[in-house]
């Protein structure tokens, strides 16, 4: 345990030595290893260059060395020194003084010939001295030889001659050789100066093929210098040689010049041509030195005639040894080996084959370790490289896989050391950046909850009211459903209908509607509170929902409650609004059990709630759902009738009691259903009305009616005039009055051609409606105001429409015969439109008792039954002539005295009205 605690510091000093950057970066640390694997090729090369040089040179230099034995044996130390060697010889025939001074001249010659030194020069010169002394002393005992001296003397003097001509031939030998020679060492100091590596030379093809030649020429020379019998062929072997080297010379000669130079081309042609001429000296030189050999030998043999013959007798028989010698004097004058001195000769005699062997050997070992050395720099190189980055790579591997703490050790080469501090910090600045983006993506969560709630809000509650909408009402209904279900309560389902709403929206403007809707919403919430809850469904419609009810009854009250929510004005801006509401209910389990069922019970109910009149609670019955289907598949109906066109007009005249002529006709509705039967207005016009179709519609009606007018106007009746029936519903379209100005210009009639009939409930479309009314009538349309006189009309809108037409209501006229009071009020509106010069119809003129109480007025118009049905456009023309006998008819139809009064008051009408005469 102590000595663990002793190491561990000596550990953390070694470990943080190692994490400090190495001071050698990857550039130093790959120069060191390129450098040192440079300087080990580098030398391996020269060690194995050299040792191939060695092996070349002597594989080379062999082929001399092989000559080298006959050279030394035939070649003695000195024959002088040593004296001759014995030779049979005719010595045993001749005194022995002149056979041995011929014998040793014969030797000195032949030595000489083979080398030039001063002491074969003495020692042929004393020979001949020798010879020349036992040939006088033979002649002095012998007069029979006298030819003696002159035969040895013509015997050295062919030795002389043979040993002159062998000088010069060596002589020629040897410059051959040095040219040679100049050659080869050129060649090799180019080959030289090029690189190698082991032993490999890196140079021209040329230069080698040059050299090689050059090789085969010197080995040519090694046989010009020894063979005695094939000279001829050497000869001829060096010829073909130097012609191969010259052939590659020239065809080189250009790319050598460029990298030799051409001094170096130059000089070698200079020496290539020496070594032919040198060559050619040699051939000339052998052809005479056959001359001077066979010239010596002759000389030879007659001098060994001369002897022969000077001691007669006893010389017969051993003649024949003489005259066959053991060799040849041309086999015996080969001429020796010249001495070629050159230095590869000396470098060859120190490499034998075992020095061969053990350069090989070293030059393999040196190889190996060279090898080992330099494959232990690259894979110290290489690691020092790849451990770190490999490191490294499996930590960024473990990064993108998420591990953002890992770390890389530090040291190793100054870059990667750099790269892994780099790295280190990379890692940390995204563990930092991570726990950011965490950080920021819980703040975002939260954010996303927060606005997910207020989403949730928006889409279950209303904005205006703060209420919930349509679709949260729908899941707190089904849920409270449920539980009464469960419970056996009951439930109940209120309809709020805000009365009128509309009018107020349009007259006091939206912004005033919304603070209005406001308060209602508060209010009506404050009431449910006590039993349950409350939603807006759109516009003036709430819902509120009795939960957990314990009766019919209560539920019934709770709805009381909500209406009284009413009774009390609302004070907006300071303005205090009095608002009514109409409020329909249903009850789960009585009318229905889903939410839908008993929301569209409780609008039946408020359907009948309105209809009782305003501020009324209306529970559901199954003969208000009865209505409501019918409604229902009116609608359906309508929206099919105007599809395919399955309105028409009928016209009902109007005629004037001043002309008893026709002089209008109002425009009524007609639905042709699919069965044939024409539809009064009265069992779809509400529904119209209530479905918003009604615009569609009266478009329809004011285009027909006018082209029909137009059709009338621009042809049988050019006074026609057409009234027009309009509903509240379409002056609320504020391009209305456009529209029927347009189709007045579009069908080409004058504005008095038509006349529209409102009802007084235009009153309570606001003040917009009046304007563009306004606008109509100042553009010559006259306005009619229908059904005057029936319910509550007011004096008012006599006075704020701009009105040219009241048409009383049928309602009035029709007991306007028995009814004393309804006779009164006739004639007080009569009169009171008059003094206000609007024109006046009765409608509904059913029974001639009507006609005659109306028949007392001057200047108004009727309409009715009496008179005509309203009836398709077809027939109008042909009724319109009718009219005027029908109209006198009926006037002649009344008692008498009244009657006369009136037919003359017409005809005295008509003789003033131009125009309407013949009706
Ligand atoms: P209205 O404007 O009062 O039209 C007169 C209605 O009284 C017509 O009924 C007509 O046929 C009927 N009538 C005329 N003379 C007599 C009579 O002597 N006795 C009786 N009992 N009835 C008579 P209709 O055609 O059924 O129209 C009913 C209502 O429908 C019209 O009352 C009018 O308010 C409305 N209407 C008709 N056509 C149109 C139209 O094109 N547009 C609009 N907005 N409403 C129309
Ligand atoms: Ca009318
Ligand atoms: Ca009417």
């Amino acid at each position: 345990m102590r000595g663990v605690a002793n190491i561990r510091p000596l550990l953390k000093v070694i470990r943080s030595r190692l994490s400090r950057p190495f001071p050698v970066g990857i550039t130093g640390r790959l120069m060191f290893s390129f450098v040192a694997v440079a300087v080990l090729a580098a030398a391996a090369n020269l060690i194995v260059e050299h040792g191939v040089e060695v092996i070349r040179t002597s594989h080379l230099d062999r082929g001399l060395i092989s000559l080298r034995p006959v050279l030394v044996e035939r070649a003695p130390a000195h024959p002088a020194v040593e004296g001759p060697a014995p030779l049979a010889s005719p010595a045993a025939y001749y005194p022995d003084s002149l056979t041995a001074a011929f014998e040793r001249y014969q030797r000195a010659v032949e030595v000489r010939a083979s080398i030039d030194s001063t002491a074969a020069a003495a020692e042929t010169l004393a020979a001949a001295k020798t010879l020349d002394a036992a040939a006088q002393s033979l002649n002095a005992v012998s007069t029979r030889h006298p030819p003696l001296v002159q035969t040895t003397k013509a015997y050295e003097a062919a030795g002389s001659a043979y040993v002159r001509i062998a000088d010069a031939r060596r002589s020629a030998l040897g410059s051959y050789v040095a040219s040679a020679d100049s050659i080869d060492k050129r060649l090799m100091t180019s080959l030289d100066g090029a690189w190698k590596i082991f032993g490999r030379i890196l140079a021209r093809q040329s230069l080698m093929q040059l050299r090689s030649e050059m090789d085969e020429v010197r080995r040519n020379l090694i046989r010009l210098t020894t063979s005695g019998g094939d000279r001829t062929a050497a000869v001829d072997a060096a010829a073909a040689n130097e012609a191969a080297f010259a052939a590659t010379f020239n065809a080189h000669a250009a790319a050598l010049a460029r990298s030799e130079g051409n001094v170096w081309v130059r000089q070698m042609r200079e020496d290539f041509a020496k070594l032919v001429e040198q060559r050619q000296a040699i051939v000339a030189l052998d052809r005479e030195s056959l001359e001077t050999e066979s010239k010596f030998e002759n000389a030879r043999n007659r001098l060994v005639e001369t002897i022969t013959r000077a001691q007669a007798p006893s010389v017969a028989v051993s003649k024949a040894p003489l005259q066959a010698p053991r060799e040849t004097p041309a086999e015996r004058f080969v001429p020796a080996p010249t001495p070629i001195a050159s230095p590869v000769v000396d470098t060859i005699t120190t490499t034998t084959a075992a020095a061969d062997g053990r350069e090989r050997r070293t030059v393999a070992w040196i190889t190996a370790v060279v090898l080992g050395v330099l494959l232990a720099i690259s894979v110290s190189t290489v690691r020092s490289i790849v451990v770190p980055v490999s490191r490294m790579l499996g930590a960024a591997e473990k990064i993108a896989g998420g591990d953002v703490d890992i770390r890389v050790p530090g040291g190793g080469l100054k870059e990667l050391h750099t790269l892994g501090a780099g790295f280190n910090r990379m890692a940390a600045q995204l563990a930092a950046a991570r726990q950011m983006t965490r950080d920021y993506q819980q703040r975002l969560e939260e954010k996303v909850e927060q606005r997910t709630r207020q989403l949730q809000h928006l889409a279950e509650h209303d904005p205006l009211t703060h209420l919930p909408n349509r679709r949260q009402l729908f899941v707190l209904l089904d849920h409270a459903l449920q539980r009464a279900a469960q419970n056996r309560r009951h439930v109940g389902v209120f309809f709020v209908d805000i009365d009128n709403f509309k009018n107020l929206n349009d007259s006091m403007g939206h912004a005033f509607g919304d603070r209005v809707l406001a308060g209602i919403a508060q209010r009506l919430e404050e009431t449910a509170q006590s039993f349950g809850f409350v939603g807006r469904l759109g516009g003036d419609e709430f819902t509120a929902v009795y939960e957990d009810a314990p009766s019919a009854d209560a539920a019934l009250d709770a709805g009381r409650r909500l209406v009284e929510v009413f009774e009390r004005p609302f004070v907006i801006n300071e303005r205090e609004v009095v608002v009514r509401a109409s409020v329909g209910a249903s009850l789960f389990p009585n009318h229905g059990n889903r939410a839908e069922d008993l929301l569209s019970a409780a609008d039946a109910a408020l359907f009948q709630a309105k209809a009782l009149g305003r501020s009324q609670v209306a529970i559901f019955t199954p003969e208000l759902l009865a209505t409501a289907t019918r409604k229902f598949t009116i609608e359906q109906g309508l929206r099919r009738a105007i599809e395919q066109g399955e309105f028409e007009l009928v016209f009902q005249p109007e005629v004037s009691l001043d002309s008893l002529e026709m002089v209008l006709v109002e425009s009524l509705l007609r639905w042709r259903l699919p069965d044939g039967r024409q539809a009064p207005p009265a069992e779809f016009l509400a529904v119209t009305e209530e479905s918003g179709l009604i615009i569609e519609v009266g478009n329809w009606v004011l285009r027909k009616a006018i082209e029909t007018a137009a059709g009338w106007h621009h042809g049988e009746w050019p006074e026609a005039r057409v009234a027009i029936n309009v509903s509240p519903r379409q002056l609320l379209d504020r391009r209305f009055s456009e529209y029927v100005l347009d189709l007045l210009r579009e069908f080409r009639i004058p504005a008095r051609c038509i006349e529209l009939e409102l009802t007084e409930s235009v009153l309570q479309n606001g003040p917009a409606t009046i304007e563009s009314l306004r606008y109509l009538h100042s553009n010559d349309i006259s306005i009619a105001l229908d059904d005057f006189g029936s319910g509550y009309s007011s004096l008012a809108s006599l006075e704020n429409l701009p009105l040219s037409r009241i048409k009383l209501d049928r309602s009035l006229i029709a007991s306007i015969d028995s009814n004393p009071r309804s006779a009164a009020i006739a004639a007080a509106l009569i009169g009171l439109c008059k003094s206000l010069g609007l024109g006046i119809t009765a409608e509904g003129v059913e029974r001639p008792e009507q006609f005659e109480v109306l028949a007392d007025y001057r200047s108004i118009h009727l309409q009715g039954y009496l008179i005509s049905r309203p009836i398709a456009r077809e027939q109008i023309i042909s009724v319109k002539r009718l009219i005027p006998g029908v109209m006198q008819d009926l006037l002649l139809s009344i008692p008498a005295a009244r009657a006369n009064s009136k037919l003359e008051d017409v005809e005295a009408v008509r003789s003033v009205a131009p125009g309407s005469g013949n009706g």
